[in-house]
This record gives C-alpha cells, structure tokens and sequence, in this order.
C-alpha cells in the first residue's frame, strides 16, 4: 500500500515547515510552523484529521511555532522530539503570543495550547528506534542548532527520510550531522542554502573579532545582534576563543536559551563548553532593562536578541548608540527581505514602531550559519542516495532540484498543498 505525502508548507520558501505522511493507518505530521515576519502570520495548510504523532525535528518558529495551534483545534496526539526542543519551543511559543499581540497580528493559538504541547511532549534520543502504530521511527542529529533531528521513518518495508534543518560541518556550539544513516527510498530535504556558498568561516570569525577588538579599543559598545538559539551561543564561544576580555554582557531572550542550552552539556560539541566560556569571560546576565543604561557608559561587548532587530533588547541599545561612530552593531545571520535589519543594511536607517533613525554605528554582517551550503547539500544527498528526492525550505527550491537532476539524483521541488504517493 503506498503511502501519501502531503506538502503543507516551506514550498518555494523558508517558513511554515509542515508534511503530512498519511499511511492510512497511521497519520503523522512533521514540523508544524510558521512565518512570524509575514503579515498576516504565515501557517501551513489546515490539518483537519486525526493526527497520531507530531514529530519535531528542532525548535525554531517555522518547524515548531504552529504545533499549539494543532491543540487549539482539539487534538490529542504526542509531540515527539528531543528533551531540548521542549522548553526552546516553550520559550519561543510564548514569545510569539507576546510579538503577535504587540503587532496587533491574530495569534491562531494562546497559553492554555502552549501548555498542552508542552504537556503532550515526548523527549527521545538519536539513534533509539520507536514506534508510531506499525511505522518504526528513529531520530538521527541533524547538527543545525542542539536538539536538531532528522527523522526516518519505516513504513511496509519503505524508508522515508526527512532532514529538517541540517548542517554537515562542525560549528564551535555543536557538531555536524550524523551521515551514517540506512538509505531511503524517498528523501526530503531542505535547501536553505541551495545554490548558494558560505565564506570560508575561519576569515569570518577574524574579520568579526576585528570589528569587536577595534570598537572596544575605540572605547566603544559592541552589539552582537543573534537569534536567541544557538547563534549567541556561538557568538560567545568565538569571543571566548580569541581571548576577549572586556566585559561581555548577554541581554533580552538570548539569556533564557543560554541558560537551557547551558543545562544540556552532552549537546555540546565539547562538552559544556557553554558555561565554560560564560566562566571563563565573566559574563553578566542584564537581569533588568534599568541596568542597560549603565553597562552602555563604559566600552563592553553586549550580545543579545532579536536577530534581524525586529524587536526585542536590541531596540533598547540602537536607540541609545545609534549617534555613534565608536559603536558597532554586528549582525550575525541571514537578513530576512524587508525586515528592520535588511533594511537597515540596505538604506543605512533603523526604522522600527516609534524609531527612525540613521545609523552611524559600524555596521557589519557575518555568516555564521548553520545551514549546510550548496556543496554540502549536494554531498549529503549524494551519500544519502534516495531514489526519490524532494526539495523544499529554500527561496529557490525548483533551481536546486534542477540542480540535483544535473547530477543524476531524481529530485522535485512540491508546490504548497501538493501531494505524492510513495
Ligand atoms: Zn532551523
Ligand atoms: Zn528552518
């Protein structure tokens, strides 16, 4: 009997992950999220049967953000993932409730579901094999941010593979992704990074020390805009690596996922490297807004949220400093067009709620992604050797497929709501 696939979301995009894999005896969706920066809020098509499973390859919004929402709608099945995805998704659920209000946007989902997705969480490991009904599933370490999981499921003999996110290469926060995996039949992957190259991460890591070393020799504030998970992380463990010493300060949500990151060691590529950096640089949590105020009076290294400066502690520190040549402001992923960081690289003003002004700060864009680039995308889905590829998660999703046939590989980028059997 074959089994449906159903494309529910992050087709032609990255946003609102979500696949449907209908066995007919067994229903279970992955991913479930969504695209916070779009206005209205982006969800991935309805689900309107029974779910047997939920299973979540990793925290971030456009996997997880859309599962309460599943509860909101009365359904009673598992979310299945890692222990750490539980109160990463707990913290950004939560947070969504507070962004979407303060945007006057309709959250789809409040606090009670939120609860219940929490509640309905089961934690399980890599490599440790379990069952959804007759389909047996095992999650492998996708190596994209920690807790990050790739998902095969069997299903009468037929392998199915789904990446999530993943990254091949080692970053100082955690190690690259399992390749030692059962070939599948049918392999979805994502292609953030399609078609496209990461610079050499070594000169990336120097040319941002530079700028760091430079403002604080300048007597200047140095912000470090992360996403909350894992990209602070890793901001810190290079400010560790290269010996800076300044006071370095961690503010707004970064500091809640510094603390869950810290409280999983053996995610850790070397273990518990997080607090161990935090230690040795002495690093102060500002524990309330009143504190920023004086941390800014003397030079210091301040990394916090939010990622693309469309809220969060970040807004407190560019309003203050943004008058300032001695400043600098790094930006540390990828630019979402249109959001307050894209445009501000682009027109060289910070434009946000109340805010608009230029901005004389240095400021500067850094890839430290934890995507696995075009090269490695191709590698990874050479070893893997499905005989069915499906790219989705990726601005050009049909280029990469075209991309993949070049090589041999039988891929196909899906539209939204299309479905296959397998
Ligand atoms: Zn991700
Ligand atoms: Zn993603």
């Amino acid at each position: 009997m074959l089994t449906e696939l159903s494309f529910l979301g992050a087709c032609n995009q990255v946003g609102s992950s979500g696949i449907l894999v209908d066995t007919r005896t067994e229903k279970i969706l992955m991913d479930y999220g969504l695209k916070l920066q779009d206005k209205p809020i982006q969800y991935p098509e309805e689900v309107d049967i029974r779910l047997n499973s939920v299973l979540l390859t990793h925290a971030h919004l456009d996997h997880s953000g859309a599962i309460p929402y599943l509860f909101h709608q009365g359904q009673k099945c598992p979310v299945i993932g890692q222990e750490i995805s539980r109160p990463l998704s707990k913290m950004l659920w939560l947070d969504s409730i507070k962004i979407a209000k303060m945007e006057g946007e309709k959250c789809k989902f409040n606090n009670n579901d939120v609860k219940m997705a929490v509640k309905k969480y089961q934690a399980v490991s890599y490599r440790k094999p379990f069952k959804i009904g007759r389909v047996a599933a095992t999650s492998y370490d996708a190596g994209h941010i920690p807790g990050s999981s790739m998902f095969l499921l069997e299903i009468n003999g037929k392998k199915i593979l789904y990446t999530g996110d993943f990254n091949t290469e080692d970053t100082r926060l955690i190690a690259g992704c399992d390749w030692n995996i059962p070939e599948p039949d049918v392999l979805i992957t994502e292609s953030t990074y399609g078609g496209k190259e990461h610079p050499d991460r070594e000169q990336e890591e120097r040319k941002f020390i530079q700028l760091v070393k430079d403002t604080l020799a300048n007597d200047g504030v140095m912000i470090v805009s992360s996403f909350a998970i894992a990209r602070s992380q890793e901001a810190l463990l290079i400010l560790d690596s290269y010996g800076i010493k300044s006071p370095v300060y961690i503010d707004g949500m970064t500091q809640k996922a510094t603390e869950i990151i810290s409280n999983y060691p053996h995610l850790q590529k070397e273990y518990n490297s997080v607090n161990n950096a935090i230690t040795r640089m002495g690093v102060k949590f500002v524990e309330h807004p009143a504190q920023r105020k004086k941390i800014i009076k003397n030079p210091c290294v301040v990394v916090t949220t939010s990622g693309m400066l469309s809220g969060g502690a970040v807004v407190y520190y560019l309003k203050k400093l943004h008058g300032r040549e001695d400043c600098s402001l790094a930006l540390t992923g990828f630019q979402v067009p249109d959001t307050e960081g894209d445009r501000l690289l682009k027109t060289g003003r910070y434009v946000h709620d109340d805010v608009d002004v230029r901005v004389d700060m240095n400021v500067e864009k850094f890839d430290f992604s934890a995507h696995a680039s075009d090269t490695d995308l191709v590698n990874f889905i050479g070893k893997v050797n499905a005989k069915k590829v499906f790219c989705i998660h990726g601005d050009n999703t049909k280029g990469f497929a075209e991309e993949l046939r070049s090589h041999g590989i039988d891929a196909e980028a899906p539209s939204r709501g299309d479905n296959y059997r397998v």
